[in-house]
């Protein structure tokens, strides 16, 4: 019973305004339905009294019933009314007033079945088959009409219907027995048809409540939204006029509300965006596009420029369709991502391009690179130059990191002139740039290039003090002639460069197949050398530094000799450079090192051994301690010690070579500037760099004798020694072959001579023998001194 009240009259376990709405919907929904119902009454009325003067048959009961009908529709127009007036300021309908409803049309169907009743009995058998039908159908549309208020349509059908069966079934039960029966399976199925019906519309009003609260949620929402967070929405109509404009939009756009609604919303992007017209359609071309084809979009992202500031605008957009399906406009969230585009530009900026020179980096090289060479094998072809420049370190060394990053930054200038817009330029890394273009260039256009290319570099630049020409070496490789593959084109290129770089200053070298060869046999050197090392196929010969005023032996320069178990004896000149530049030098140089001292170790204790350093052993962190710990290791007192170094070495990293070498000397390691006068020969590394001897190279030697020497290159020698003498420095000259030079030197006032005319360089085990013999002879009769064995080669 509860069940059934609270599905007569909303539910009263549901929220009270839940209840009460339901409860107002049903009754609104018959109350609507009074007018009609009244008009029906006073027709019915009518014709029933009509019938019952013309039959005299039961006239008072008619008449009553009929009054009391009119009564009864009468107050339903006026409850209708009164819903009507009241419709104005809508308030819930209390439970009673659906009671009463139900009650009066209860009734209403109680007075109808007397009626019925009455008139049966009054009308002839034609008369009683017209009223069945007409009694039928109102009972059917009054069922129907009241069923949204299930008591009031449950109260109507059963009364109807019981009042006239009852009625039919007592007084004609032989002649309309079947009738009553009728009318009793009619009403049964009425009451069913009304619950179901009701049933059907209280579901109906539970589904529009959900909708009505997920719309009032949505609403709720999307006003906290536009209210709270920094994005806002956009909505159109179908011909992209903005119809609403939220204060986020309007702050966005820099612009009131008001004056936004009924803007065309393209219009208004046009308006805001900062290029020109031809520009600007470029940027608004995407999102066009996309409005155009009306398909959904997210995060198209606009420029504008609002209040004087530059900003971006994220929008995302979704077509609207009316309930036909048509077209109605667009809905979307836009949203200022300003912060998150600079960071996004900035980020790509940093993975494309080198920060120090705005070139393109390895990165963005590498790609541009690849996408010559895609997946499908077809080779578009190109043409791969690398720069190199050659005095790079130089500068940079000697004037700074600061120096040497604006020195980049100027090369990149001119290099990206020199390229005047054709092909990409990218600094690889240090001094490396590349040029790629597409194509490839004709050898006279890229030697034209390269002139250009040298004339721009050599043009002096100005830093502080310094005019700086700048030089560089240049390999050229092309696709698909020399490589099919971007790396085999980038390994191509380098062999070129390195090619270059051997030629000497501004050179050019284009990529020869031989050049691959020439490398894969380097790498066999170089794995060989690995395996000799190991093996112990290195062996270090001595040359003895005779003291030229006196013929003494001062000492011997260790010089390490390759016993190849294939190729025999390998001279340096084959295998240091690359034993420098693959780092197998560090090893090696230890070993000599080694070698060196605990030879010495066995010699006369007045003889020293200069050993040779390559600069990439100065440059190592452990120098130090890794010759203080050999010198432990063989005994050998560190005053015997003599390291050679060149000027290269020196220049590296000025301040830790410095201290490094300071370092050794307070050891009582000597130090001596080997090849002295072919490198930069400045005054300001001999007074910086603490040192203690000048070894002149072979070049200046070769030049004294007698027969050559124009004055000149005496005079060059005497101004060395001098100086040297100067900033108390010893000195050796190297290369010493003949007699005269010999002669020279010592007038000169030069310290000790090395050279072939004392004494080739010689294995270990000779060195004793050497001392033995040597310290029996004079100086004057040095040049008759046989070396004891011919260990020497050709330089
Ligand atoms: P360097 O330090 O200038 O050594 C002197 C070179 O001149 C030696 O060549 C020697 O054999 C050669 N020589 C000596 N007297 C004469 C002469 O009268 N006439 C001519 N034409 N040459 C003479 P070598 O042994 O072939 O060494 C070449 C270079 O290889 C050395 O030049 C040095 O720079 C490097 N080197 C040799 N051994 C080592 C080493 O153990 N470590 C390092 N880092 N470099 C080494
Ligand atoms: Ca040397
Ligand atoms: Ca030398």
């Amino acid at each position: 019973m509860r069940n059934f009240l609270a599905f007569c009259f909303g539910d009263p376990n549901a929220p009270p305004e839940v209840s009460d709405a339901y409860r107002t919907r049903q009754f609104q929904e018959i109350a609507k339905q009074l007018p009609l119902s009244a008009l029906g009454t006073y027709v019915i009325v009518v014709i029933s009294i009509l019938i019952a003067f013309q039959t005299h048959q039961h006239i008072g009961v008619i008449v009553v019933c009929c009054l009391l009908q009119l009564v009864i529709g009468t107050a339903n127009l006026l409850v209708w009314r009164h819903f009507r007036w009241r419709a104005a300021t809508p308030q819930n309908v209390a439970r009673r007033s659906c009671w009463w409803l139900s009650a009066d049309l209860g009734a209403g169907a109680f007075l109808y079945g007397v009626i019925t009743l009455c008139l049966f009995d009054a009308l002839d058998a034609n008369g009683r088959a017209i009223l069945t039908g007409t009694v039928a159908s109102v009972i059917g549309i009054g069922a129907w009409m009241f069923s949204p208020l299930p008591l009031a349509g449950l109260l109507w059908s059963f009364l109807f219907c019981t009042v006239v069966g009852v009625g039919i079934a007592t007084v004609y039960w032989q002649d309309y027995g079947i009738l009553a029966g009728l009318l009793v399976f009619y009403g049964i199925f009425l009451v069913s048809g009304v619950l179901l019906s009701s049933r059907r519309f209280v579901a109906g009003l539970m589904a529009e409540t959900e909708i009505n609260r997920q719309r009032q949620l949505v609403s709720l929402l999307l006003r906290d939204f536009e209210e709270n967070a920094s994005d806002w929405l956009w909505e159109t109509d179908a011909t992209g006029v903005l119809r609403h404009a939220s204060v986020h939009l309007a702050q966005a756009a820099g612009e009131s509300p008001g004056a936004l609604v009924g803007r065309n919303f393209l219009e208004l992007l046009r308006a805001l965006t900062p290029a020109p017209i031809s520009e600007q359609k470029a940027v608004l071309e995407p999102l066009t596009a996309l409005l155009k084809e009306g398909a959904p979009f997210r995060a198209a992202v606009v420029p504008v420029w609002v209040q004087g500031q530059m900003r971006w605008w994220s929008l995302t957009g979704k077509p609207q369709f009316d309930s036909l399906g048509d077209f109605a406009g667009w809905r979307g969230v836009g949203s200022d991502v300003t912060t998150a585009h600079l960071h996004h530009l900035e980020m790509t900026q940093l993975a494309n391009f080198d920060p120090l020179t705005g070139l393109a980096n390895r990165h963005q090289f590498q790609q541009q690179l690849a996408s010559f060479f895609p997946a499908d094998g077809t080779i578009q072809p190109c043409t791969l130059f690398l720069l190199d420049l050659d005095n790079f370190k130089t500068v940079n060394d000697s004037l700074g990191h600061i120096a040497g990053d604006e020195l980049l930054r100027e090369v990149a200038g001119r290099l990206r002139a020199a390229a005047n817009g054709r092909g990409l330029v990218a600094r690889l890394g240090g001094d490396e740039f590349a040029w790629l273009l597409p194509g490839n260039l004709p050898r006279t256009s890229i030697e034209e290039s390269h002139q250009k290319l040298r004339q721009m570099l050599s043009e002096p630049w100005l830093h502080q003090d310094y005019s700086i020409a700048m030089h560089g070496s240049v390999g050229v490789s092309f696709s698909p002639a020399d490589a099919s593959a971007a790396a085999d084109l980038m390994r191509c290129c380098d062999m070129a460069l390195y090619a270059a770089k051997a030629a000497g200053r501004d050179a050019l070298c284009y990529f020869d197949p031989v050049m691959e060869a020439q490398a894969k046999q380097k790498l066999g050197l170089l794995s060989d050398m690995r395996e000799s090392l190991e093996a112990g196929d290195f062996r270090v010969y001595y040359q003895p530094q005779i003291d030229l005023d006196n013929g003494t032996i001062s000492g011997f320069e260790a010089l390490v000799r390759w016993q190849h178990p294939k190729r025999g004896l390998v001279p340096p000149s084959e295998f240091i450079a690359l034993a420098e530049d693959s780092g197998f030098i560090v090893p090696l140089g230890a070993w000599v090192l080694t070698q060196a001292c605990h030879d010495a170790n066995a010699w006369p204790l007045t003889l020293r051994v200069a050993v040779n350093v390559s600069a990439v052993q100065i440059e190592r962190a452990d120098m130090f301690e890794t010759t203080l710990a050999t010198l432990q290791r063989t005994g050998l007192s560190a005053g015997r010690l003599e390291l050679e170094l060149t000027e290269s070495s020196l220049m590296r990293d000025a301040d830790s070579v410095q201290s490094l070498l300071r370092s050794l000397r307070a050891k009582g390691v000597r130090v001596a500037l080997d090849d002295f006068g072919t490198g930069y020969s400045s005054l300001s590394y001999l007074r910086s760099f603490p040192m203690d001897k000048l070894k002149i190279d072979r070049s200046f030697v070769s030049i004294l004798d007698e027969a050559n020497s124009n004055g000149g290159a005496t005079a060059i020698v005497q101004a060395i020694v001098q100086l040297a003498r100067t900033l108390q420095l010893e000195t050796t000259a190297e290369g010493v072959e003949t007699q005269a030079q010999r002669e020279t030197l010592s007038q000169i006032g030069c310290t000790f001579g090395q050279g072939y005319l004392l004494a080739h360089p010689m294995a270990s085990e000779q060195v004793i023998p050497f001392i033995e013999r040597w310290t029996g002879e004079r100086v004057a009769s040095m040049a008759d001194l046989s070396t004891p064995t011919p260990v020497d080669m050709p330089r």
